[in-house]
C-alpha cells in the first residue's frame, strides 16, 4: 500500500473526537467530561438554547437584557482608564447610539474598529447612563450597511459547555460534523421502514440537522423542552437502541447454563409449617414464579418488587431452601451489616430446624474462617453477608443461587460481580440463578427501561392484619408533646423508634446526634429503657441492641438511618423521624416501613424544622397522603426525576443523551412495543442501533 498510507481514512461517527480539526488532547479530555468521546457524540450533544439571528434590529428598538443583532457604524473608539481599562467604541445606525465595551482587547482589534467601519454585532445590551451598551458583543466587520443587512437568517445553537471548551469551539465542531452528514455512509438511517407513526416523521439526519440548525420558523420552546418532532424522533431511536441493548444482553445471559433445580424431596412444606404464619397468596405466586425459573437450565434473572413489609424475606428463603435441597449453595447479599445480621437470624430460625447450614460472613477473618472453608468446599448451605464481603475473595464451591436484597442500594456492577462468581460443579461451568429484591417500586416504563434484562414479579399484597400507619407532620416547636406521646405509647406496651438524621452523610456526626438524642430522651423519660444503635458501633454491639429491642427489653430505640432498610420488629408501633424535611421520599417511606408490622395501629411522626421548602412540603404531604409504595414512587419520580429514583450508581442504566423517561414515557412505550420485532426481522439494524446508542454505557459490552 504505497500511496494510500498518507491519506487518513474517512471520518466515521465512532472515530475519536480528536480527529476533528482544532481538537487536541487537552480539549478532548475536557470534551470527555461533556460525554463527547467520538465524532458522533458531537451530534448528540444537544443545544440547550438558541440565539435568534434571524433579524437585524434598529438600535432604537433594543431592550436592555434582550439579545439582539444590529448593523452599526463605528463613530469613535478610545481606551478608557476607569476602574478597569477598557476599549470603548461609540457606534450608531442612524436611529440611536450604541456603545460597545471590551475589557480584553489587543492592538489589532483596536485598529479593526476604526471610525467609519461597518459592523454587525450581536449581544445583550444593558443600560449605561443614557444609552445602551454591549459588553463583549460578537463582532463581524462588514463592507457597508447593505452588506451588514444581508444575513442568512439563523437560529444559532448554544451548547452546554465545560471549562476549557468554548462555545465557539463547540459550534465549530458541530459545523464540521454536520458537514459529514452529507455523506450517505456517515449517519445511516437505522429505523426499519416498516415502523410507523411518529418514528418515521423524519430521518435521523434530518432530525440532527434540525436540532443543531433549526429553520427560521421553529418553535424554539418546543425544541428546547424536547417536544419538537426532531427531538422526539431521536429520543425514540435512543429508547429503542437502549431497549434492544438490554434485550440482547438478556439473550446472552440466557445462553449461559445454570443448574436446573427442582422442588426436591421434602418440598417447601416443612419451611411453611415452621413459619408461624401462612404465606400470602402473593408470596405463594411469586415463589411459584421463582421456582419455575430455577427449574430451567438457563439462569434466572428475576426482580421481585414488594412494598416494605410485604414479606420478601420468606420468598427468598423458599428459593434458597430449594437451591440447598438440590445440592447447591445460596448467597444472600444485603446492603448493610445490620440487615445482613437480621437476615442471618431470620434464616437461621427458619432453615436451621431443617438442617440447612446458614453462615454469616462478618468480615472478621477469624470468625469467617470456618464459613469460608465450608463455602469453598461446596457444602450445600446458605451464606449471608454484605456486598463488600462478596467482593472479597470469597470462593464458592457450588454457588447456585444469588439473592440480592434491596437492589436499589446496589449498582449494576455489583450485581454483575456476584453473577461472575460462576459456580463450578463437576466439570460444567455454570452461572448462578439470580433473584433481585426491591422495596422501591418503579413505574413500568422506567422498570422496563432500566431492568429490561430482568423478569419481574410483584408481591402486591401485605400480610393480613396489618393496620395502615397514620402519619403526621409536626413542627419541632411541639417536640415536648411528641416526647409525652412516647411515654403513653410505652405505657400501653408499645415500642418506639426515634430516628436522627443529618444533612451531611457523616456517620460520625450522625452518631453524635443520636447519642445526644438518646441522652436527652433518657433524661426526660425516666423509667423508660432507652438504647442506641448507629453505624459507628461495633457489629456485635449493634446486634446486641437490636436483639434486645426485638426481645422487648428496650422501650425506645434511638437510631440513625442505619435502620432504614429491612429491620423488622413487629411490636414497634411508633416512629419519630427527626428533621424529616432533610430526607428523600423513598428513604422516608423505607424508614416508616419499620412500623406497621404488627396488628396494632402504628403511627409515624415526621418532626420537622420549619420553614419548609416547597419540595420538602410536597414530600411530607405525599407521605401523609399515602402508605402505598407505588404511589410514593410515582410522586418521587415527579419530584426528582428517574436518574435519582434509580440511584445514581445505576446511571449506566438510566441516563440518556436525548431521551427523558418522564417526558418521553409514551415513546418509551412505543419502543418497548416494537423492540422484539426489530430484533427478529432487522437484526443488522438492531446491532447498529445498540452500538450507536449504548456504546458510551460500556457496561453492556461486558455483561
Ligand atoms: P420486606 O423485606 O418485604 O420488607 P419482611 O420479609 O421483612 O418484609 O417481612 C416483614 C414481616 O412480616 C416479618 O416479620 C415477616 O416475618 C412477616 N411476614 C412475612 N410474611 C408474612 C405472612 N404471610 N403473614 C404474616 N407475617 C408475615
Ligand atoms: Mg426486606
Amino acid at each position: 500500500m504505497p500511496s494510500s498510507s498518507s491519506t487518513k481514512p474517512a471520518l466515521t461517527a465512532d472515530a475519536p473526537v480528536r480527529r476533528l480539526a482544532g481538537v487536541g488532547p487537552k480539549v478532548a479530555e475536557r470534551l470527555a467530561g461533556l460525554g463527547i468521546h467520538s465524532v458522533g457524540d458531537v451530534l448528540l450533544h444537544r443545544p440547550r438554547q438558541y440565539e435568534d439571528r434571524t433579524r437585524i434590529d434598529p438600535v432604537s428598538a433594543l431592550l436592555p437584557q434582550t439579545s439582539a443583532q444590529c448593523v452599526v457604524r463605528v463613530e469613535h473608539a478610545e481606551v478608557r482608564m476607569g476602574r478597569r481599562r477598557s476599549l470603548f467604541v461609540s457606534t450608531s445606525d442612524g436611529s440611536a447610539w450604541l456603545g460597545l465595551r471590551f475589557f480584553h482587547f489587543g492592538s489589532g482589534q483596536q485598529a479593526r474598529l476604526s471610525p467609519g467601519t461597518w459592523l454587525r454585532v450581536f449581544g445583550e445590551p444593558r443600560a449605561a447612563g443614557y444609552q445602551l451598551e454591549m459588553v463583549h458583543p460578537e463582532v463581524e466587520v462588514v463592507a457597508d450597511a447593505e452588506a451588514g443587512h444581508a444575513i442568512t437568517p439563523e437560529l444559532l445553537a448554544i451548547y452546554p459547555t465545560a471549562s476549557g471548551v468554548t462555545q465557539a469551539r463547540l459550534r465549530d465542531m458541530a459545523a464540521q460534523t454536520l458537514a459529514l452528514l452529507a455523506r450517505d455512509d456517515f449517519w445511516p438511517e437505522l429505523l426499519p421502514a416498516d415502523l410507523s407513526g411518529e418514528a418515521l416523521a423524519m430521518t435521523a439526519r434530518e432530525a440532527l440537522q434540525r436540532i443543531h440548525r433549526p429553520p427560521e420558523d421553529t418553535d424554539l420552546a418546543a425544541l428546547i423542552e424536547g417536544n419538537d418532532p426532531a427531538v422526539r424522533r431521536l429520543s425514540f431511536e435512543e429508547l429503542l437502541g437502549h431497549q434492544l441493548g438490554l434485550r440482547a444482553r438478556r439473550r446472552q445471559i440466557r445462553a449461559d447454563r445454570a443448574p436446573a433445580m427442582r422442588e426436591a424431596g421434602r418440598g417447601l412444606g416443612p419451611l411453611f409449617e415452621g413459619l408461624g404464619f401462612s404465606p400470602t397468596g402473593a408470596q405463594r405466586r411469586v415463589i411459584g414464579e421463582i421456582l419455575a425459573d430455577m427449574s430451567a437450565t438457563s439462569p434466572m434473572l428475576r426482580l421481585v418488587q414488594g412494598d416494605v413489609g410485604s414479606g420478601k424475606t420468606v420468598v427468598a428463603a423458599a428459593a434458597l431452601l430449594t437451591a440447598v435441597d438440590n445440592g447447591w449453595q445460596g448467597a444472600f447479599m444485603a446492603p448493610t451489616e445490620l440487615l445482613a445480621e437480621q437476615h442471618y437470624s431470620a434464616l437461621t430460625g427458619w432453615l436451621a430446624p431443617l438442617s440447612v447450614p446458614v453462615w454469616l460472613l462478618t468480615g472478621k477473618k477469624k470468625q469467617d474462617e470456618d464459613a469460608r472453608q465450608a463455602i469453598a468446599d461446596g457444602r450445600p448451605g446458605v451464606v449471608v453477608g454484605t456486598h463488600a464481603l462478596f467482593q472479597q475473595a470469597t470462593e464458592f464451591g457450588a454457588l447456585g443461587l444469588a439473592v440480592i436484597d434491596e437492589q436499589h442500594r446496589f449498582g449494576v456492577d455489583q450485581r454483575l460481580a456476584l453473577r461472575n462468581k460462576a459456580a463450578k460443579k463437576g466439570r460444567v461451568a455454570t452461572t448462578a440463578h439470580q433473584l433481585i429484591m426491591t422495596a422501591t417500586p418503579i413505574p413500568r416504563t422506567l422498570a422496563m427501561s432500566a431492568y429490561a434484562d430482568l423478569d419481574t414479579s410483584v408481591i402486591d399484597e401485605l400480610p393480613p392484619g396489618r393496620t395502615p400507619i397514620k402519619t403526621v407532620a409536626i413542627p419541632n416547636s411541639r417536640r415536648e408533646e411528641v416526647i409525652a406521646r412516647i411515654g403513653e405509647a410505652v405505657a400501653a406496651g408499645r415500642q418506639v423508634y426515634w430516628v436522627c438524621t443529618l444533612i451531611e452523610a457523616s456517620e460520625k456526626l450522625e452518631a453524635q446526634a443520636a447519642e445526644a438524642a438518646a441522652e436527652d430522651l433518657a433524661d426526660r423519660l425516666p423509667g423508660l429503657r432507652v438504647s442506641l444503635v448507629h453505624g459507628r458501633m461495633k457489629t456485635a454491639d449493634k446486634a446486641r441492641a437490636m436483639n434486645a429491642f426485638k426481645a422487648g427489653d428496650i422501650d425506645v430505640l434511638v437510631a440513625t438511618t442505619v435502620i432504614e432498610v429491612g429491620v423488622d420488629v413487629p411490636n414497634a408501633s411508633l416512629m419519630i423521624i427527626e428533621n424529616a424535611e432533610r430526607l428523600g421520599l423513598a428513604q422516608l417511606h423505607q424508614l416508616r416501613g419499620r412500623v406497621g408490622r404488627g396488628s396494632v395501629a402504628s403511627h409515624c411522626v415526621l418532626l420537622y424544622q420549619g420553614p419548609l421548602s416547597e419540595t420538602a412540603r410536597s414530600r411530607l404531604s405525599a407521605l401523609r397522603a399515602s402508605n402505598d409504595g407505588f404511589a410514593i414512587a410515582r410522586a418521587d419520580l415527579d419530584l426528582r426525576g428517574p436518574g435519582e429514583v434509580l440511584g445514581t450508581r445505576q446511571t449506566g442504566a438510566a441516563t440518556f443523551r436525548i431521551a427523558d423517561l418522564v417526558r418521553d414515557a409514551d415513546l418509551a412505550e412505543a419502543a418497548l412495543a416494537v423492540a422484539d420485532d426489530v430484533l427478529a426481522y432487522h437484526p443488522r439494524e438492531a446491532d447498529a442501533l445498540i452500538t450507536r446508542w449504548t456504546s458510551a454505557g460500556e457496561n453492556y459490552a461486558q455483561v
